[in-house]
């Protein structure tokens, strides 16, 4: 630790910190089935002060969205138990309740600070030609068709790394400290059923953020007030008719396909709203068992999204009325299941200018931002919003990094310098936040 006004890591730590992002890359996990992940998370953090609440104990249970099927469940455990997870932690996270909270009360007047890290991975085919950085490093995905391609890897590890930090200079520490592994963020999944545990109850300060992004800003550059956030909703339609001869009697027939047809038409013309921008996406449909059938069963998988999360109700509840109006021309029934949802947040600017003082004393960061637009949808905002209710304050940061390719692209990785940045940003916020932090 270099003596200067902020904590900075020495080249050590850094590599540490490097090995940390590396491993967690290597070994990714869709989300709720990050059983392995949590185990390793669970293990690095077993011996500290924090108190770990795992799997079960740190998510409302009957508040997940969009879950894999019970089938893709079991073959998950049977892999994380092949992996070498024990019973006792496959227990605490059975049935897809992965993630967890680390909390650390020091039992000393003081603000409570809430962190989020998300921990999954996406279904991507990791490219494995040898100028690809991971590959050539050999820390590339040992999974097929699954990848950290968002950078979640490093997120992890810069959570994993702060718990550890934390823990060495507890006694320097107040107040409290939970630091959230959220499972399932693609897909918007996750975050709803951590809030509704309770975890972000009387919370003052909540951060959180992620890497690249915007892009073209490089390694060194910050952004601390976050907005942008499109408000999201991700729905599961299943319309159900009634399956007959299409020769001999097709008027015995209630045709799910054309209801399903007739509503993907129709959604696609909701009026736009004058409050903002709004987007609608039918992204796959699938219908009819085969030529000579009137089709029984159709499946659709549709996204709405606004700008405000008023302008994405608006959204909804047109889609509702639309799939239900469909589904009665067609005399067939149709259900919709929320399978994620994100709303839109504000950055708090008073929390930000905290993070920005900071930042002024950082020799790794050249420039800071106060304000940058997300332009997509993220889970973490239910969490702002949970702890702005609550008369907290909330903080999205994005923090730049050269990139090979964009998110989510099968080549995409990321500068490693952005961790000690993401890092030393976290720590010394805590730190002034607390009062603890000395210019
Ligand atoms: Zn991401």
């Amino acid at each position: 630790m270099s003596n200067t006004s902020t904590i900075e890591l020495s080249k050590r730590e850094e590599s540490n910190l490097v090995s940390l992002r590396r491993d967690f890359h290597s070994y990714p996990e869709l989300g709720w089935t990050e059983y392995v992940t949590t185990w390793k998370i669970a293990s690095a953090l077993n011996n500290l002060s924090f108190s770990l609440y795992i799997g079960h104990e740190s998510l409302e249970h009957s508040a997940r969205m969009g879950l894999p099927t019970p089938e893709q469940i079991v073959f998950e455990e049977e892999r994380a138990r092949a992996y070498g997870v024990p019973d006792d932690m496959m227990k605490k996270m059975a049935d897809g309740c992965t993630g967890l909270a680390a909390v650390l009360d020091t039992g000393k007047d003081g603000p409570h600070i809430a962190l989020r890290f998300d921990i999954d991975a996406l279904p991507i085919q990791e490219d494995r030609s040898t100028d690809h950085f991971p590959v050539h490093q050999g820390f590339a995905s040992t999974r097929d068709d699954v990848m950290h391609a968002c950078g979640h890897d490093g997120h992890t590890a810069v959570g994993v790394f702060l718990a550890k930090y934390l823990d060495d200079i507890k006694d320097q520490l107040n107040g409290k400290i939970t630091i959230l592994f959220q499972p399932a963020e693609e897909g918007v999944r996750g975050a709803k059923a951590m809030v509704e545990k309770g975890l972000l109850d009387e919370v003052d300060y909540f951060l959180t953020g992620h890497l690249g992004i915007i892009e073209g800003r490089k390694t060194g550059e910050v952004t601390t007030c976050t907005g942008g956030f499109l408000s999201t909703s991700k729905f599961d339609i299943e319309f159900s008719g009634k399956s007959a001869h299409a020769g001999k009697e097709p008027e015995a027939g209630n045709n799910a396909l054309l209801a399903a047809a007739s509503a993907a038409l129709h959604l696609h013309g909701i009026s736009r709203h004058s409050d903002g921008a709004t987007r609608i996406n039918v992204g796959t449909l699938n219908a009819g068992r085969g030529r000579n059938a009137i089709p029984d069963r159709a499946n659709m998988e549709v996204e709405t999204r606004g700008e405000s999360s008023n302008l994405n109700d608006y959204m909804a509840r047109e889609l509702e009325r639309i799939v239900h109006g469909a589904a009665h021309m067609y005399n067939v029934n149709v259900t919709s299941k929320l399978m994620g949802h994100a709303s839109s947040a504000d950055s708090d600017s008073t929390l930000s200018e905290v993070v920005q003082t900071v930042l002024r004393h950082s020799n790794c960061v050249h420039t800071v931002h106060d304000f940058g637009e997300l332009g997509a949808s993220e889970d973490a905002t239910l969490m702002m919003d949970k702890v702005r209710k609550g008369g907290g304050k909330a903080a999205y940061l994005l923090f730049g990094a050269e990139l090979t390719e964009g998110h989510h692209h099968p080549s995409f990785d990321y500068d490693e310098s952005a961790l000690r940045i993401a890092f030393e940003t976290y720590l010394n916020t805590i730190l002034k936040l607390q009062g603890e932090y000395r210019c």
